[in-house]
């Protein structure tokens, strides 16, 4: 258990990849912070879940990552009760499928507060803590959509580039710090953010739901096949690998090939 000791917040991590995240790491010793919204008896069942998996902590918070005063209080709840974050998933996102020029406005604002600046407040809140341990581990998750962009996702791509593009910066503030900052980036993975978008899809494109499916979804995916919240998680999970040290403001593709092409 290389993670004995470690604390390891993840944000959006009450389902999907980041609840994939919570457990490869729980696993391996680390307490843990989860955060996300649900149905409360549903998360405090994942909660107790993650302790038995290795008898390290676990916490669960629910702030709105859209109100900096939440993610402040998240990262003084974390701290008081683990000392500080060594490890942080910048995680939690949402999606909306529509032409730029019907594109709701409070859409656009949500996104960009949620898959952008939400990463913003919990780093700049958990780099002194790890500059004075002299180790730390940052990723975020990004997507394919941190470097190729899809029709009727102009907020999403836009927060995934710009994401991308912060965790290179902090990658070379902290350089000499033992920190490293990197970035996933998967295709489609087969979870509710996926799942959910299905239905705007189909009204976008005029498309039924087989067509989203096989001519949006995984045509992008030369594999066709979608990857699996476990796959990112294993990634992550060497990433904070003393081997991995040298990984530092990557930006790393699990898209089976899409960005290849
Ligand atoms: P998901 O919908 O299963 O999980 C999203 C999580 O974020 C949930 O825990 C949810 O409760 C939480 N959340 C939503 N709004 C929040 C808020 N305001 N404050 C705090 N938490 C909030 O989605 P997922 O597919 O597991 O996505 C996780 C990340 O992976 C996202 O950043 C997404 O953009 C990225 N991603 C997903 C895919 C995919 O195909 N699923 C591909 C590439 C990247």
């Amino acid at each position: 258990m290389f993670l004995k000791g470690k604390t390891a917040l993840i944000t959006g991590s009450t389902s999907g990849i980041g609840l994939a995240y919570a457990k490869a790491l729980a696993r391996e010793g680390a307490n843990i912070v989860i955060n996300g919204f649900g149905d409360a008896d549903a998360i405090e069942t994942e909660r107790k879940a993650l302790q038995e998996l290795s008898g390290a902590k676990a916490l669960y918070s629910g702030a709105d990552l859209t109100k900096p005063e939440q993610i402040e209080d998240m990262m003084k709840q974390a701290a008081s009760a683990f000392g500080g974050i060594d490890i942080l998933i910048n995680n939690a996102g949402t999606q909306h499928v529509e032409a730029v020029e019907t594109f709701p406005v409070e859409k656009w604002d949500l996104i960009i507060a949620l898959n952008l600046t939400a990463a913003f407040h919990t780093t700049r809140l958990a780099v002194p803590y790890m500059k004075k341990q002299g180790w730390g581990r940052i990723i975020a998750t990004a997507s394919a959509h941190s470097q190729v962009a899809s029709p009727n996702k102009s907020a999403y791509v836009s927060a995934k580039f710009a994401l991308a593009g912060f965790a290179k910066t902090v990658a070379l503030e902290t350089a000499r710090d033992g920190i490293t900052v990197n970035c996933i980036s998967p295709g489609y993975v087969w979870t509710p953010l996926v799942e959910n978008q299905i239905p705007d899809t189909m009204k976008a494109r005029g498309m039924t739901r087989e067509e989203v499916m096989n001519d949006v979804l995984l045509s992008a995916q030369p594999t066709k096949e979608f990857v699996t919240p476990e796959q990112v998680a294993a990634f992550a999970l060497y990433l904070c690998r003393d081997e991995a040290k040298a990984i530092t403001g990557a930006n790393i593709s699990m898209d089976g090939g899409w960005t290849a092409q």
